[in-house]
Order: C-alpha cells, then sequence, then structure tokens
C-alpha cells in the first residue's frame, strides 16, 4: 500500500545514458481486473481476511454472515469495483513508464525488464490506496484522475513524482516474485527475522491484512544486551463495527517472545488495555531512513528503492542504511 499517494513532481537527475530496454505495459479490461482480482491467484488474500477488515476495506456493513459469506461477499465486491481505463490515464500511465525506463535501463534492470500490468478500480475498496494485485499495480480513479490532469496539463516532463509512486508498487510486485531475493535484504541489511506467530483471537479480530505484505511474521530487536526484546510491527483496527479505511487504522508494536526456533507468541495473550504505537518505539523508528511507510520490511523496501532509483527525495540521506542498501540493490536488481 502506499499512504502518501498524493503526487508531487519534481525534477528528477540525469538518469544516464544506458540504452534503454523498451517497456511493456498492460492495461487489463474491466472483465479481466474482476478475474484478477478475484480469481484462484487471488483466494489467498481473501482467507487470510476477517469480518472488521474487510468492513473496512469494502465499506460493506457484512452483518449477519458467517466469515466464509463475508469473503464471499467481499470479493464480489472486489469484483464489481473493476472498472475501463479512459484513454487519457493509458496515456498518461504509458508516458510515465516510458520515461522512466532510461533510468531502469541504468540504474535497476530487473526493473527495466519487468513488464507493468494496470488494473483500475472504483473508490469502493482497499480505502482507494494504491496496491498490488498478483502481477498487476491497482489503482483507484481518483489517483488515475490525477495522474491524468497531471500528464494533461504537461506536468509530466519530470515526473519523479509519478516514478516514485510507480515504483513503491512495482517493488511490491516484484517482492511477490522474488521473495527469496527480498528476505536477504529483510533479514540481512534491515535486521529482521521471519517467524511463525499464530495470532491470539482479540488481535485476529483486529488485524489488518496489508495486500502488498500479506506474510506479518517480520520481527525485529529492541534495546541492548540484556534489556534486548523483540516486537512485532502489526496494522490493526481501533472500531470493528464501523471501520475507515485509513482512518481507524492504528500501527502497533506487538511485543513477542520465543517459543522454540521459529515458533514465537505474542506477550499478551489476552488484549492489552494500553498498546504501544510502533511511532513511539525509538530504536524501531530511527532504524530506518524512511518514515510513515515503516511498518512492514515490505514497505520500507518499496520505499527505499523508490527512492534509490529516482534519487530524488531521498528521506534522511545521511541515514548508514542508504548505503547498505544501495550496495544490495546494485547487485540484485541487475
Ligand atoms: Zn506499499
Amino acid at each position: 500500500m502506499r499512504f502518501g499517494w498524493l503526487l508531487v513532481l519534481v525534477l528528477a537527475t540525469a538518469a544516464g545514458n544506458a540504452p534503454a530496454q523498451q517497456a511493456s505495459v498492460h492495461f487489463l479490461s474491466r472483465a479481466e481486473s474482476s478475474a484478477a482480482l478475484t480469481g484462484a491467484a487471488a483466494q489467498g488474500y481473501y482467507a487470510q481476511l476477517q469480518l472488521a477488515e474487510m468492513r473496512a476495506k469494502t465499506a460493506l456493513p457484512l452483518k449477519n454472515l458467517s466469515l466464509d459469506e463475508a469473503r464471499v461477499a467481499a470479493g464480489k465486491a472486489y469484483a464489481a469495483a473493476s472498472e475501463d481505463f479512459t484513454d487519457d490515464e493509458r496515456a498518461a500511465l504509458a508516458d510515465a513508464v516510458e520515461s522512466m525506463q532510461p533510468v531502469l535501463s541504468a540504474r535497476a534492470p530487473l526493473y527495466a525488464r519487468t513488464p507493468w500490468c494496470f488494473i483500475k478500480v472504483n473508490g469502493t475498496i482497499e480505502g482507494s490506496l494504491p496496491h498490488t494485485r498478483g502481477d498487476c499495480i491497482v489503482l483507484a480513479e481518483g489517483v488515475l484522475q490525477a495522474l491524468a490532469k497531471a500528464h494533461a496539463k504537461g506536468k509530466f516532463d519530470h515526473p519523479s513524482g509519478v516514478w516514485s509512486l510507480l515504483l513503491h508498487e512495482q517493488t511490491h510486485v516484484l517482492q511477490r516474485s522474488n521473495p527469496a531475493l527480498f528476505a536477504g535484504l529483510y533479514t540481512d541489511i534491515y535486521g529482521f527475522r521471519q517467524v511463525e506467530v499464530v495470532p491470539p483471537d482479540w488481535l485476529k479480530l483486529r488485524r489488518v491484512i496489508n495486500p502488498d505484505a500479506p506474510v506479518v511474521e517480520w520481527i525485529y530487536p529492541i534495546g541492548k544486551d540484556a534489556a534486548r526484546r523483540w516486537v512485532l510491527p502489526d496494522f490493526e483496527l481501533s472500531e470493528l463495527d464501523h471501520p475507515q479505511m485509513p482512518a481507524d487504522f492504528k500501527v502497533v508494536a506487538l511485543g513477542v517472545h520465543e517459543l522454540e526456533g521459529r515458533r514465537w507468541a505474542l506477550d499478551d495473550a489476552v488484549m492489552p488495555a494500553a498498546q504501544t504505537d510502533l511511532e513511539s518505539v525509538t530504536d524501531y523508528v530511527d532504524a530506518f531512513p524512511v518514515k510513515g511507510e515503516a511498518f512492514h520490511p515490505n514497505e520500507i523496501a518499496a520505499e527505499m528503492m523508490a527512492e534509490i532509483i529516482t534519487a530524488v527525495r531521498v528521506q534522511n540521506p545521511e541515514h548508514p542504511l542508504w548505503a547498505r542498501t544501495r550496495q544490495w540493490a546494485d547487485g540484485a536488481l541487475r
């Protein structure tokens, strides 16, 4: 997901003179989008969803339904949200991708040879936030209208704001198709550890699955020596009956402890009276240069890859993680 999707069009730096590979861009039709959002490959997503988060993601009341019935109803809402692109929207996205291609060929050939697939939806699902499904980037009509408007006004001359959005989302596509590649970044460079944590019921009811980070159990060490402990960054809903997305979302740091090997458990078997906002965990916040999207290694990587490849709007450029991540990117994104 990308929360800060509002576009800021700023100057891009020169991209070098490497020969650009032709970009492959595909816009799904409404029928193709419905199939992509609800077909067999998408079912794993719905199988993870709980009632309250489906209410948030579809704005449907989903009352008096079993969990399975609600998942079917949610899937139908996603299918019904599909739209056809307008010519202006296609032109804007195609130009953005084409303008980026020399930069990708020079700095991230893996991205240059990865096809671009776009799905358009109306504003009724996932809070209109840009996200991905399978190999496709899902954009809501509000985002697309803003892009088409900027494009029509000629503001795509130096479209690094659009590039950042597209590269963030395309990184999620690549994370899905190259999980082992990115796992190395998360563990060796970032310091996360992937474990197994069975969520207690109180968390299950409140958890929100990020479609771009469906594997939640990445834990992170806080504190030093004897004070060292581990936290699991997680998304929760603060309201279960009529949750709004993303207004009723909160990002928390859940305490976890090791049981045996990869099996870990939440410290709080019952819901605690107060929870820790991830933002207040300074060891965690300070560990990463990107702010606002640092709640999962997939999101940290998506932000960092977009900033590394465009070389603009780099947050906290002095942060030591940039050099180590650039070094990883130089090898991994070939
Ligand atoms: Zn994202």
